[in-house]
């Protein structure tokens, strides 16, 4: 058989509420014109974002049950030690109550001001972790991610002749750590190809200077691989998840994305000084280390969740569900950044909206345009998120983990290309108050 289906089926609902078009001028208004301020019970489709909304499968809210709530030496702990040992060989491993809390611990102890930390692309909490450690995040993109229509595989790449160059002029002590995300979350939820990461490694070895991965979302990076890498496509994605980890001395984890579970996180290393100053810093902040921040039923739905994740049957929907979105409103002419990443679809609304000027948000002007046609929230990457900084003005519809159905991405195609239809008519926005840090979450818009 042909059709790729979700492998599961549905065993507890929660109802979607519709609006009128009416209403969502009204809420659009109130909002102004910001989605990020609007309620979750007015949204008919909410792609704002893949982290901490995957729907959990029975067997992880069986082990919820299971849950040793302990303050010190809990079962649950064990458990969830276990699974992440298995899966990434780290030698130390440290829950934190979500990715950033980690990426806190370890550049805390890690780095020092005047030092860099290249990465392919820092996501935003893990250069303000660094940033905020007085040291500087350095984005060392593959050359190719600049053209957002490039169809080339592993366009998540870290650019290892960059990295070479950034190595001999400031030396090894001025690079406390590389980092790889995988997938490039800020680069398009493209995938890094293990050539690169072994090439890195190479690199990194030479100069005596750690690697660290950013894992949040190992295992589609792992799909990505065994599908589109030579060499890999027999192995399982457990064993390519295996070999990524092999390649590091530590990661930093939100468990929030590739574990579905709607909180977590850990710290990992091989590094035992590293480790006992970690776990100090840790008790300091998060909490004892067999529970760091998590209620001991947390650490359950994540081990169950590290095992689901692997499964080549979600694995392949997953992959597949994203990119029948992708296609199906890139080949009806709506510029996406190509090829289809993991977690999300990105739409180059620059492209698509070149009569709205960067000043005037073209990304955001999309947004809004496709709450208010179809009740459908997506989150601007552009000039409203990054200001002048902004490389493309981008908008994203990130995809919940096992949470919609095949109808509801044919919906969203449909709207999608509804809205494209009339572009032409799209009007840009300014803004009318905006707080001093990260604006995007409060700023109030108007339409010009
Ligand atoms: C989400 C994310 C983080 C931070 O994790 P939180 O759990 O949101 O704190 C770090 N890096 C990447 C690539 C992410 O996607």
């Amino acid at each position: 058989m042909r059709t790729i289906i979700e492998p599961f089926r549905i065993k507890s609902v929660e109802p979607l509420r519709r609006t009128t078009p009416e209403q969502r001028e009204n809420i659009l208004a109130g909002a102004g014109y910001n989605l990020f301020q609007v309620r979750s019970s007015d949204i008919l489709i909410d792609l704002l974002t893949d982290s901490g909304t995957s729907a959990m499968s029975t067997e992880q809210w069986a082990a919820m049950m299971r849950g040793d709530e302990s303050y010190a030496g809990s079962e649950s702990f064990y458990r969830f030690e276990q699974a992440v040992r298995e899966l990434t060989g780290f030698r130390h491993v440290i829950p934190t109550h979500q990715g950033r809390a980690a990426e806190h611990i370890l550049f805390s102890i890690m780095c020092k001001p005047g030092q860099s930390v290249p990465n392919n692309t820092h996501f935003d909490t893990t250069r303000a972790n660094i940033e905020s450690n007085g040291a500087r995040a350095l984005d060392l993109p593959f050359p190719g991610t600049s053209d957002t229509q490039a169809r080339l595989p592993f366009k998540g790449n870290l650019d290892v002749e960059a990295l070479e160059k950034l190595m001999e002029a400031e030396g090894p002590s001025k690079i406390p750590l590389v980092m790889i995300t995988v997938t490039n979350n800020s680069g398009g939820g493209q995938p890094v190809s293990m050539a690169n990461i072994e090439a890195v490694r190479k690199v990194t070895t030479r100069y005596g200077v750690p690697l660290y991965l950013d894992a949040c979302r190992f295992a589609e990076n792992a799909w990505f691989i065994k599908r589109d890498e030579p060499g890999y496509a027999d192995l399982t994605p457990r064993e390519i998840a295996q070999k990524m980890f092999s390649l590091a001395d530590g990661c930093t984890f939100s468990a929030k994305k590739d574990a579905f579970a709607n909180i977590g996180g850990f710290l990992c290393t091989n590094n035992s000084k590293l480790a006992e100053q970690e776990t100090n810093l840790l008790i300091l902040t998060e909490g004892f280390p067999t529970y760091g921040g998590l209620a001991g039923r947390d650490l359950e739905a994540i081990a169950v969740g590290l095992e689901e994740v692997l499964q080549p049957e979600y694995l392949e929907y997953r992959i597949a569900s994203t990119a029948y979105l992708g296609r199906h409103i890139a080949d009806h002419g709506v510029p996406i950044v190509e090829p289809p990443g993991g977690h999300a679809i990105y739409i180059d609304a620059g492209r698509m909206l070149p009569h709205i000027p960067r000043a005037q948000f073209p990304g955001q002007a999309l947004a809004v345009e496709l709450y208010r046609h179809a009740g459908v929230r997506s989150v601007e990457i552009g000039s409203v998120m990054f200001g002048a900084e902004a490389r493309h003005e981008l908008l994203r519809l990130a995809i919940p983990r096992r949470v919609y159905t095949q109808s509801h991405v044919d919906y969203l195609v449909e709207a999608i290309l509804e809205v494209n239809q009339r572009k032409d008519k799209i009007r840009g926005f300014e803004i009318v108050s905006q707080p001093q840090f990260l604006r995007h979450f409060t700023a109030r818009f108007q339409p010009v």
